[in-house]
């Protein structure tokens, strides 16, 4: 290893770090999905029910990003009474049954029925609780999936934590769409006085984005590394990067612009269509592990935006460290699962570009730290369990995590 050079770490690393000091609230992780559709736009159940799925299964918060919408208005959903749509009439059954008939409104005869769905301030008195001390809770945070494409090529963005639908723009590029799109959401916190941010969806989807397209938009700071959904290519092909390919580019070439560009941070999600057993975008294959001071909103979203958290499709730390002298982090033991740590970056030596996405350490075991030898534009973890996901996105696929990117001060 590399002598360990003087360094300093910028603000966002050191508020990424570490416990919080007495005066400061104490930090608790949070499981959550920023990415998910209901009945209001594509996906094929009603929005309590997906609500009350990620509540029951472990996850402290969720946005359900309807294409385009905001759940807050009044929309009848006809009921699929011939069996030919997406609301069929023993999914309404099954409603009624789960959360009370006066939970259920329905209109129209027998045969013509149609069902309201619940609005966002609705589903969050039905499912949003509070934590008990530490532990448990749930919310959900307001957003939606900023939908819009140019030349055919789709281009997605999730806005977090945003009130109100935000316009799908068109523009004469991709970069430009990008940049104008993620910039209406920062303007739109601005104006409510509330963090917030978008994040890049599945750029391969359509091959919508290519990696020097993400490189080369200043406002991008989140994209999916990981994405559950089957049509989204995240392993790329012969002529497409991976996605962790397509970070590793990006973050070499944004570190090296005249003025860097932000670090680029990766976010994973199920983009859940299907609750009723089509394995295309079902739920549970990825998310986002978020340190917090606490389960609210705007801390949520505040963390994201600092960068403290870590994506995972199945892999838990039980702490992750950047200080100034380095890299650290524990992996959560899982039964008899063994692990992997992969520190990857990109060195610059004399001017000069290493090679891009580097491996630049990998320790077998539960454990590890990587001292910061100075030349890195920016290192990165990423963590493969022994263990097979257990609904995967490609066959044989493992449980992983992925750290975020840090950069030496010294650069
Ligand atoms: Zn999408
Ligand atoms: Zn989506």
């Amino acid at each position: 290893m590399r002598p360990l050079a003087a360094l300093t770490l910028s603000p966002l690393l050191l508020a990424a770090c570490g416990p919080a000091t007495p005066d400061e609230a104490p930090l608790r992780w949070l499981k959550g999905n920023t990415h998910t559709h209901t009945l209001w736009s594509d996906g094929d159940a009603a929005p309590e029910q997906v609500a009350s799925w990620y509540a029951d299964n472990g996850y402290q918060f969720l946005v359900l990003s309807d294409h385009n919408i905001y759940q807050d208005h009044e929309r009848w959903f006809p009921v699929a009474e011939d069996g030919v749509g997406r609301l069929k009439p023993s999914e309404v059954d099954e409603l009624i049954t789960r959360f009370g008939a006066d939970k259920v409104e329905l209109r129209g005869d027998a045969g013509s029925r149609e069902m309201r769905l619940r609005t966002l301030s609705e589903l969050k008195a039905q499912v949003d609780r509070a934590p008990e001390g530490d532990e448990g809770g749930f919310l959900l945070l307001p957003g939606e999936e900023v939908t819009s494409s140019f030349e055919g090529r789709p281009v997605h963005i999730n806005a977090v934590n945003t009130d109100g639908v935000l316009p799908a723009l068109q523009r004469s590029s991709i970069v430009e769409l990008m940049s104008d799109t993620l910039r209406s959401i920062e303007e739109a916190g601005a104006a409510a006085g509330r963090p917030v941010f978008g994040h890049l969806n599945h750029p391969n989807f359509g091959w919508g984005v290519t990696w020097e397209e993400v490189a080369a938009v200043k406002e991008d700071r989140f994209f999916e590394v990981y994405n559950g959904h089957r049509s989204t290519r995240n392993q790329g092909d012969s002529e497409h990067p991976s996605m962790e390919a397509l970070w590793d580019n990006a973050l070499a070439r944004r570190l090296t612009a005249d003025t860097p560009f932000p670090l680029l941070y990766g976010v994973a999600t199920d983009d859940a269509h299907h609750y009723f057993g089509n394995l295309t975008s079902p739920t549970g294959r990825g998310w986002v592990m978020v340190r917090a001071e606490a389960l609210d909103r705007d801390l949520v979203t505040a963390a994201m935006n600092r960068g403290d958290f870590y994506a995972s499709s199945g892999v838990t730390l039980e702490d992750l460290e950047v200080t100034a002298d380095g890299y650290r982090l524990r992996v959560k033991e899982d039964g008899d699962a063994s692990f992997r740590i992969r520190f990857i970056g990109t060195r610059q030596v004399d001017g000069a570009l290493g090679p891009i996405g580097e491996e630049l350490m990998v320790v077998d075991g539960p454990e590890a730290e990587y001292r910061f030898g100075g030349d890195e534009l920016y290192v990165r973890a990423q963590v493969t369990s022994s263990r097979l996901h257990p609904q995967p996105y490609l066959k044989g696929d493992r449980e992983m995590a992925w750290t975020q990117p840090a950069t030496p001060g010294s650069r």
